[in-house]
């Protein structure tokens, strides 16, 4: 039951319309905050601040596709915790491999006619809740002597910071791409850090047709990315040594950490295994986003003989379970399990 509906609605109206204009993220907590402090007496009774997060929650959910895909892509402040953890979307751009041929139309090219290995054009990044994009690009004097060296150390370096990296297709391309110019370039193993793949989360939940990270922002999550789509005439050029092409290539490469950004958030909990923040952060939250505000679920995790509580996270919708059986001991005792063979 909600007194003033008319007043509280109209309010969040304006604010999500403000927050849209300046593209900027909606936090359904500050904004249900926000409603206590304005409107008092609307929610009554014990738990206000709950009864206004569910509304706001509800509402916003309802609201159309754009609200919905704001509110759910909130980033957690992580700035009062003792720990943050450094969440990195990468990714980079390679040449392409050389090699010598006599024909268009042999359809396999044999090892003996490829040339020097391919190496780093660029490579992007941003940290999930800062807004600048960074990365590195060779020069052109670099791409025609085809060292890679310098912007491999500057990748080396922030992904040193990294907790976890995020990029599409990251187990088969970035990271062991990444490796393999670290290796070549003389550098140390990185220190560890845990990976999040979206393309294996695409395949593994979703029936998309195509699984290509312009496909899925564009056909089916419908964000309308600036990005411009380029052909395989910009690898070329910059292979050359083309100091436009390689700004270009540069550009490129930036807009896809944007784009990645989005749809890894937009996804994100979806993720079940994703790496676990509350283990990062040492504190009790939402393994998924890092945000303290969850709810209890009517619904239980059953593994072959325990149970357990089930939450869901007001920030991004993901779920997750406690750790302690839901079982009292003299009722665990009288549990039977299937074998094994
Ligand atoms: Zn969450």
């Amino acid at each position: 039951m909600i007194k003033q509906k008319e007043h509280v609605d109209k309010f969040i109206k304006w604010y999500v319309g403000d927050k849209s204009k300046n593209n900027e993220r909606i936090n359904k907590t500050k904004l249900s905050d926000i409603i206590i402090d304005m409107f008092p007496t609307s929610f009554v009774g014990d738990n206000k601040k709950e009864k206004a997060r569910s509304y706001v929650r509800n509402l916003l959910g309802a609201n159309g596709n754009n609200n919905r895909k704001y509110a759910k892509m909130n980033v957690v402040d992580f700035s009062e915790r003792t720990y943050d953890p450094k969440i990195l979307i990468l990714d980079i751009e390679t040449s392409p491999q050389a090699a010598l041929i006599f024909g268009l139309f042999n359809k396999y090219i044999g090892i003996e006619h490829t040339d020097e290995d391919w190496f780093m054009f660029s490579w992007a990044a941003k940290w999930i809740g800062d807004d600048k994009v960074f990365g590195d690009v060779l020069n052109s004097e670099e791409a025609v002597n085809q060292d890679d060296c310098r912007i491999a150390e500057s990748l080396y370096n922030i992904v040193n910071d990294a907790d976890i990296i995020v990029a599409h297709n990251a187990d088969k391309f970035d990271i062991p791409r990444m490796k393999l110019r670290f290796l070549v370039n003389g550098f140390p193993p990185p220190l560890p850090f845990q990976v999040v793949d979206t393309l294996k989360v695409w395949k593994r939940e979703f029936g998309s047709t195509s699984n290509r990270l312009d496909y899925l922002n564009r056909n089916v999550l419908k964000i309308e990315g600036k990005k411009e789509t380029v052909g395989f005439n910009l690898w070329k050029r910059c292979y050359h040594g083309d100091a436009d092409a390689l700004r270009d290539m540069y550009e490129y490469n930036r807009q896809d950490v944007v784009a990645l950004e989005e749809n890894y958030l937009i996804i994100r909990s979806w993720i079940h295994s994703h790496p676990n923040l509350s283990l990062i952060t040492h504190t009790d939250c939402c393994p998924n986003c890092g945000s303290k505000d969850y709810s209890e679920t009517k619904s239980v995790y059953r593994t072959s003989v325990s149970e357990f509580i089930v939450h869901r996270c007001n920030n991004c919708d993901a779920i997750f379970r406690s750790r302690s059986n839901n079982i009292s001991k003299d009722d665990n005792k009288k549990i039977i399990t299937t074998t094994a063979r």
